[in-house]
């Protein structure tokens, strides 16, 4: 997979405007432009890895830090009550646009499954 520069890298250095809701040291997450669901944030790690399966050679402390801070933007968005769908698409049939790894935060609807 391509470590080519992508939009997230754009949007990460400023380069390209998003919709930001929450940053720190280790996580942006921004609204996706195209959005799925009334409620659909993206949650990318400020350190590159470019698809999901790359990012699992991380550290369990950057995981884990990861993990937390999606869960921290859906707590702060208000989403625990009512619920959310947290989704990673990897490689061409996982449906991957962007070649930086990013998991989707869905809410705001009730939401189907199994997926298309
Ligand atoms: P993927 O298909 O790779 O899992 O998800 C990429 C997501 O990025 C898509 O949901 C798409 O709508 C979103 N996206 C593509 N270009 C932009 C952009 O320029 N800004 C934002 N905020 N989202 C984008």
């Amino acid at each position: 997979m391509s470590s080519s520069t992508t939009i997230f890298d754009k949007i990460l250095s400023g380069d390209l405007p998003a919709d930001r809701v929450y940053e720190d040291d280790h996580v942006l997450a921004f609204k996706d432009i195209y959005p799925a669901a009334p409620v659909h944030i993206l949650v990318i790690p400020k350190k590159k890895f470019t698809s999901f399966a790359d990012f699992a050679a991380a550290s369990p402390d950057e995981l884990g830090i990861y993990i937390q801070r999606i869960s921290l933007v859906a707590e702060k968005l208000g989403l625990n009550e009512d619920g959310y769908r947290v989704v990673f698409n990897h490689g061409r049939d996982g449906g991957q646009t962007v070649d930086y790894v990013h998991g989707h935060i869905l809410a705001g609807r009730s939401l189907s499954w199994p997926p298309g």
